[in-house]
């Protein structure tokens, strides 16, 4: 797979790596907890999520599969 983004604070290509940071966000007034997908690069640590629009998919399939579960319990999802 290729995850090789552009670290502007490098100012270099890099290979971002994966982590996963609990967090929380409102949808439609319901707070909303979840595991949040995030990029950073793995040289000087700068987020890059930003850069990487997959991620966002991601990220919002995991805010919406517990918006329409009706609750937002942290079921085990340890994978
Ligand atoms: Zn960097």
């Amino acid at each position: 797979m290729d995850n090789k983004v552009f670290c502007l604070r490098c100012n270099k290509e890099i290979e971002y790596k994966l982590i996963e940071t609990d967090t929380h966000t409102k949808y439609n007034g319901q707070e909303i907890e979840y595991k949040r997908q995030d990029a950073i690069c793995p040289n000087c640590g700068a987020y890059l999520t930003g850069t990487i629009p997959a991620l966002f998919d991601v990220n919002f399939q995991r805010v919406w599969a517990i918006v329409r579960k009706g609750d937002n319990k942290d079921e085990d999802s340890n994978n």
